[in-house]
């Protein structure tokens, strides 16, 4: 009965088979060069031991909704530690970033407004502007000179947003804020700032990229995941609690889905705790990251996203292929999560490597990459 559904799915995934952008799961293997757990938080002793004491009192799942009986004190108590260590009148907690995201953008942006959208933004504030009855205007990666001509040129019957990525968590490099802070004041905008890779890494108190280019006055909300350094799960939007009520009330993806673990809540706390109490963990893996760019002869930088550009899928998938042979947990980043042609290996770095790792990686992956252009060269 699906026979003629089975052969156009057949034949889409040999496509993407034979344009070297088939996707496989493959478990943790080897030394993590790829999470996003760049404090070493997920396996931290002080957060497993939290989360088991917080199961042992709340149960495992949340049963429901927030707004039916998934409500827990511990939501309400971290969500407003959150929003203090953020400088916000208010934050919410989601599942996931990607739930954050669709949230905030089917909920504010509506029809007759604008959102001008940095041309790499992730794939989560793509679909939540598109699904949100608002125009969209793309604008160069990063561009604040493009994003200004564009303000002046694209005007709306409603309310006009910019969205972007403080940390770009494909290729390691950041939003110009403060420019974004001053074009907002000369051409009035909501600024929405996604701080995913950002939050637990910079800033002096660890909170982020807003707070340590001094922008957070100039921002509507921002998107903080949890599982990413905070090693949890789940993300707050933070803002004036007028906009995290008004989520509460209208945010599809807060409404209509079974609320987090409660015992997330209190990991986060643990977590919380952590990065106020070392911040040695986020200066020792901005180090490292400076360590590697320097290794590779790159620009100086302390973004612990270290993107190697390869280009072609194939090469990328070679790349990745001999690194994981030699010991590294290293995956190649492919369309669509990066734009055609720029298929790259994306190295993360995180607190619980060291030094010498660091500098043996980097020799082990100038070789590989010799390697994989000498194939490419003779093939
Ligand atoms: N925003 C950005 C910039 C991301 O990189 C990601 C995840 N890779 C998300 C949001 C989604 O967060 P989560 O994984 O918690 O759904």
């Amino acid at each position: 009965m699906d026979g003629a559904l089975e052969r156009r799915i057949r034949s889409r995934l040999a496509a993407l088979e034979s344009s070297g952008l088939a996707r496989s799961l493959a478990p943790p293997r080897g030394i993590d060069l790829s999470s996003n757990d760049y404090l070493g938080l997920a396996h931290h002793p002080r957060l497993k031991k939290r989360f088991a004491a917080a199961i042992e009192e709340l149960g495992v799942g949340s049963t429901a909704s927030r707004l039916l009986r998934g409500h827990r004190a511990a939501f309400r108590r971290v969500e407003e530690r959150f929003a203090r260590w953020k400088e916000t009148a208010s934050a919410l907690y989601f599942s996931t970033g990607w739930a954050a995201n669709l949230g905030l953008l089917t909920t504010f942006p509506e029809e007759g407004d604008l959102v001008f959208s940095d041309a790499l933004n992730h794939a989560s504030i793509i679909d939540g502007i598109r699904l949100s009855k608002a125009r969209c205007v793309v604008f160069p990666h990063a561009d604040s000179a493009a994003l200004e001509r564009l303000l002046v040129r694209e005007s709306c019957a409603g309310r006009r947003f910019v969205v972007t990525e403080s940390l770009f968590g494909m290729d390691g490099d950041r939003a110009p804020l403060a420019d974004y802070a001053r074009l907002r004041a000369a051409h009035d905008f909501s600024l929405i700032v996604d701080e995913a890779h950002a939050v637990g890494v910079f800033g002096a108190r660890g909170s982020g990229l807003l707070q340590e280019s001094g922008c957070s006055d100039s921002v509507f909300l921002s998107v903080n995941t949890a599982g990413k350094a905070l090693g949890v799960a789940g993300a707050f939007v933070c803002g004036p609690a007028w906009a995290t009520d008004y989520l509460i009330q209208t945010a599809r993806p807060f409404i209509f889905s079974t609320a987090p673990p409660p015992a997330a809540a209190e990991a986060i706390d643990e977590a919380l705790d952590l990065v106020a109490e070392e911040p040695d963990l986020r200066h020792r893996v901005r180090s490292l990251a400076r360590r590697l760019r320097e290794r590779l002869d790159m620009p100086p930088d302390d973004a612990p996203i270290v993107p190697i550009v390869l280009g072609g899928n194939a090469a990328a998938v070679e790349a990745a292929a001999r690194l994981q042979r030699a010991g590294y947990d290293v995956r190649a980043i492919r369309p669509p999560t990066v734009p055609a042609g720029t298929a790259r290996l994306r190295i993360s770095l995180n607190a619980r490597l060291t030094a010498a790792e660091v500098d043996r990686f980097a020799s082990i992956l100038q070789k590989e990459l010799s390697g994989v252009a000498a194939c490419a060269a003779s093939s």
